[in-house]
């Protein structure tokens, strides 16, 4: 071990999209940070990469969004989703100014996210594999990275930052791995870039489903196309092993607008595959620690919500522990740990609906009679479109894609089809209402058992002395709880 122990105002394991986030609201507020992460940028990661306003507007706050811009990605100012036949293209409204989506190649993103953390002050070590916190009293008070050479690194800090995505490390031994909420996805990712030859259509991000079949079409930068596909979980053993390139091909084929957008395209990449997603939320905060990004909360790639909750949670993270780390009486832990319970409710309270609305669309259903009124009715009324593109963007909350009075147009426009039955109609709002009322105790469970949560926490949370860098005789590991 490098014999030095080295103190800061907090450590971040992971350099990525939270992790970035999080170190850069603190340093442009003086702190000193240190984040570190076991991989080299630039350097690719597991994840498409679409961004909607509202994350170009995260991008933006953390004062990145140059740096991104250049990377040379299309601006893309509308959004198309089609069901079938049936479609709708819109734009969205601006998010602090900006109105239009991007996808950005993670390998540049998170590259333009390090130099902007490592140019507001945060010290960024890469190739640093972090392997135990460090416990004093119950509390997480530093933690041991081995780098790139094998040699062995103590820091300590009064807060240590689990960035460090799904996998995460300090969720696991602050024992927070389990989730407190789960929902496994019922569809499957599979993804390739694609040369893009239709240069009239590089301004549109697209969605076409067909039956159970989801699959995205997003220009991306390089003058590629990325195009997602999201089939049901029961089609997984399709595209095992050497048949992945083949089911895939044959699977965005099934999709007849996506396959007329990839006319004259490419596929330029080999097909990346991710199985065995699940949502969740886990227990994001405790004595010392910190669970921003993925490494807290994940929402299943369908509604492309985690890099916009990754850099906003990361960054509201680092906003309101920057006063408590900054204190000039000294860092009160249980400040600390007040702050981090605040802002991980915080993340509850705002997520917990689009984390249910992302797992419908994950559950990789075939569309039902009332979606498809629905998508006719975005079809033909503009401002039920804008909506639902608002949704993605987080602008509208999931709730107002169905407000009572669209759902009874809907059921009545269903009854009209000749080809559905009253049975089918009443068998789906059955369905509907039901998820309705589930969704609703579900979220009430999940927000009350948070607070009491919170309220045990404040109450037994003892005053405990200030962790200082010399204070190792009273260190002692894996003491957690
Ligand atoms: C298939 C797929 C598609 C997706 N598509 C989209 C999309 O289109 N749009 C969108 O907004 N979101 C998308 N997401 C979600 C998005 O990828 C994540 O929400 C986002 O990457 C979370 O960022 P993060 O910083 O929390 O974690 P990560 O990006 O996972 O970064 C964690 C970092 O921590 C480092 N690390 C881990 N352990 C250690 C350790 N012990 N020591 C040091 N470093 C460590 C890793 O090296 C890594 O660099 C997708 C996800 C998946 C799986």
């Amino acid at each position: 071990m490098s014999s030095a122990v080295e103190q800061f105002d907090a450590v971040v394991v992971g350099a990525r999209i939270a992790g970035c986030a999080t170190s850069v609201a603190l340093a442009e507020r003086g702190l000193r940070v240190l984040t570190i992460d076991s991989a080299r940028f630039p350097s690719d990661t597991l994840s498409t990469h679409l961004l909607w306003p509202t994350t170009m507007a995260e991008i933006q706050a953390i004062g990145a969004l140059p740096a991104v811009e250049a990377i040379g990605a299309p601006r893309m100012p509308l959004a198309e989703a089609v069901l079938d036949d049936i479609g709708w293209r819109t734009g969205y409204s601006a998010v602090s100014g900006i109105d239009y989506a991007m996808c950005v190649r993670r390998t540049h993103l998170d590259d333009a996210l390090v130099r902007t953390a490592r140019h507001t002050g945060a010290e960024v070590r890469e190739r640093c594999t972090a392997h135990d916190l460090v416990w004093n009293a119950g509390r997480v008070v530093g933690l041991r990275y081995t780098d790139d050479d094998g040699a062995e690194h103590e820091i300590r800090a009064p807060v240590v930052i689990g960035a460090d995505g799904r996998k995460s490390l300090v969720a696991e031994q602050v024992g927070a791995r389990t989730p407190t909420l789960v929902a496994p996805s019922g569809r499957a990712c599979y993804y390739a870039y694609w040369s893009d030859s239709r240069t009239d259509l590089r301004h549109i991000a697209s969605q076409w489903r067909t039956g159970s079949l989801l699959g995205t079409a997003f220009p991306c930068d390089g003058g590629d196309l990325l195009c997602l596909l999201q089939p049901p979980v029961d089609l997984i053993s399709e595209f095992r092993g050497r048949r992945a390139q083949d089911a895939y091909v044959h699977g965005v084929h099934s999709l007849p607008g996506l396959s007329r957008r990839l006319d004259g395209c490419e596929m330029v990449s080999r097909v990346r595959g991710c199985t065995g997603i699940e949502s969740y939320f886990r227990r994001s905060s405790g004595p010392g620690w910190a669970l921003p990004g993925d490494a807290g909360h994940f929402k299943d790639p369908v509604t492309a919500q985690g890099i916009r909750d990754g850099l906003r949670y990361g960054r509201l993270l680092g906003e309101a522990l920057a006063p408590v780390l900054s204190a000039r009486t000294g860092v009160d832990p249980r400040a600390v740990d007040d702050a981090t319970a605040a802002w991980a409710a915080g993340r509850e309270r705002d997520c917990i609906d689009v984390y249910q609305w992302t797992n419908v669309l994950a559950a990789g259903s075939p569309p039902s009679p009332v979606e498809y009124e629905l998508y006719r009715q975005a079809q033909q009324d503009p401002e039920y479109a804008a909506v639902l593109s608002d949704i993605y963007n987080r602008v509208q909350r999931p709730a107002k894609m169905m407000p009572i009075t669209t759902i009874a147009g809907a059921v009545v426009r269903a009854l009209r089809q000749p080809d559905i039955g009253i049975a089918d109609v009443a068998g789906d709002l059955g369905f509907q209402q039901l998820r309705v009322v589930r969704d609703w105790q579900e979220r009430r469970r999940f927000l009350r058992a948070a607070l009491t949560a919170t309220s045990q926490r404040a109450s037994m949370v003892p005053q405990v002395s200030r962790p200082t860098l010399d204070g190792v005789t009273e260190i002692r590991e894996g003491s957690h709880t």
